[in-house]
């Protein structure tokens, strides 16, 4: 493990590359072998039985199979571990791969509780995990309430707690401390997604397991998909007996690049936030924004700003004046921004979640037609100010109608 005096910045930068210089190699080495010579019967066997339960190749003597362990995978785990204070990590094939297994990884065995597994889960959360609870897929039952609601919704069967702060899409932030006391000591999940280890730990703040789609912001540059939850080294255990018996583990191939990403994050987080608090800023005089979503924009009543998060991120999101149709003349008028899903990467996009990545949350709890969600990327802020000045003018509703009169003339 890197050394705990190192700060943040040089963690990102050497943290899981500790084996480096023993292999007379400078960047990450990236194994892509399915499987592994077995040194004989007994100690191949062994080594199978220790990873397919969940246990570390350290421990059972050797690599067998790369659905089991793989040594690229692992050093990623080993650094964003060290990012977020913890003691282990699990690395999945996606998000969603990930918040899977830490629902299966919490249910008990089959029969033991009497009734189905129960989770309560604090909206709004990202439209995947919402929709894959609300399924009942996985054979759990989940609540669905706000932050301040945990309590009464516990019951004896409860056996995880999810929520996201900041929350997606409208940013809001939800007081990690606040839910895990009222939890009864029911492990909680957060989805640390959009504040990233560089602003937010939770883990520090009595959660059981951070999670990330490190598809965002841990890989940064759109071309890895992958999921990732931090936790104590019991909880991996368990995490990873999940992934090996279902066939959840991440790609080396996609571990080498988030571990490369991890080294720029603090970086690109800290200069993304700056561009989107700008950009958040200017947004809220525009004549065509009823309202920004972005946090300490609004006062910061239980100083969640001070003491849980160290920025606002680089996730803004608004509620147009025009309305739904407003929203789609600025996702189709940009031209710097991409209109498309996902977020966190360098460059800039826009999406409307009520029509895209919310879809599937049921109608009561789906983002308002008018609100559309931007992840600010690295270009200079006035670039992405311009191409949103020139997008939202046109969008307003005298200048569709304007435009429409045009046409039609
Ligand atoms: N959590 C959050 C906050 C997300 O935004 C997403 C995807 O957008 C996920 C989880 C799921 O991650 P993935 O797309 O990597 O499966």
């Amino acid at each position: 493990m890197t050394a705990e005096y190192l700060n943040l910045e040089s963690q990102a930068v050497h943290a899981g590359r500790e084996d480096l210089n023993a292999l007379g190699v400078h960047a990450l080495p990236l194994d892509l072998s399915t499987t592994n010579p077995l040194p004989d019967i007994d100690h191949g066997g062994d080594s199978y039985e220790c990873m397919a339960t969940g246990g570390h190749p350290l421990a059972a003597g050797g690599n067998v199979y790369a659905r089991l362990w793989n040594p690229t995978v692992a050093r990623f785990e080993v650094g964003l571990a060290v990012l977020e204070r913890a003691e282990a990590a699990v690395a999945f094939a996606s998000g969603m791969a990930a918040i899977t297994a830490a629902i299966l990884a919490s249910k008990p065995a089959p029969g033991t509780l009497g009734s189905l597994p129960h989770i309560v889960a604090v909206r709004p959360l990202y439209g995947g995990t919402d929709h894959l609870l609300a399924s009942g897929l996985l054979g759990v039952e989940t609540t669905f309430c706000d932050e301040d609601g945990v309590a009464a919704a516990i019951r004896e069967t409860t056996v995880l707690v999810i929520l996201e702060t900041p929350a997606n899409p409208t940013l809001d932030l939800v007081d990690i401390r606040h839910v895990v006391a009222q939890s009864d000591g029911v492990p909680v999940l957060v989805d640390n997604t959009f504040a990233t280890p560089v602003l937010q730990n939770p883990i520090s703040l009595g959660a059981a397991m951070s999670l990330h789609s490190a598809t965002k912001y841990i890989g940064g540059h759109g071309d890895a998909v992958g999921g990732i939850i931090a936790c104590s080294e019991e909880t991996a255990e368990s995490l990873r007996r999940v992934r090996a018996i279902t066939g959840a583990i991440l790609h080396p191939h996609g571990a080498y690049l988030l571990h490369r990403g991890l080294a720029t994050l603090p970086v690109r987080v800290r200069a993304q936030q700056d561009g989107a608090q700008r950009i958040a800023a200017w947004l809220v005089n525009h004549p065509a924004v009823e309202k920004v979503h972005f946090p300490g924009l609004h006062g910061d009543p239980k100083g969640l700003l001070q003491h849980q998060i160290s920025g606002p991120g680089a996730m803004v999101s608004i509620s147009l004046r025009g309305g739904f149709e407003a929203a789609k003349a600025l996702t189709s008028g940009v031209r710097l921004f991409t209109h498309a899903v996902s977020l966190g990467g360098v460059d800039s996009l826009i999406q409307h979640p009520a029509a895209l990545t919310h879809r599937p949350v049921a109608p009561e709890a789906r983002p308002s037609a008018n609100l559309v969600r931007l992840s600010i990327g690295l270009e200079a802020p006035a670039d992405l100010m311009a191409d949103l000045d020139q997008a939202l003018t046109a969008a307003t509703p005298e200048n569709r109608e304007l435009a429409a009169g045009a046409a039609t003339r």
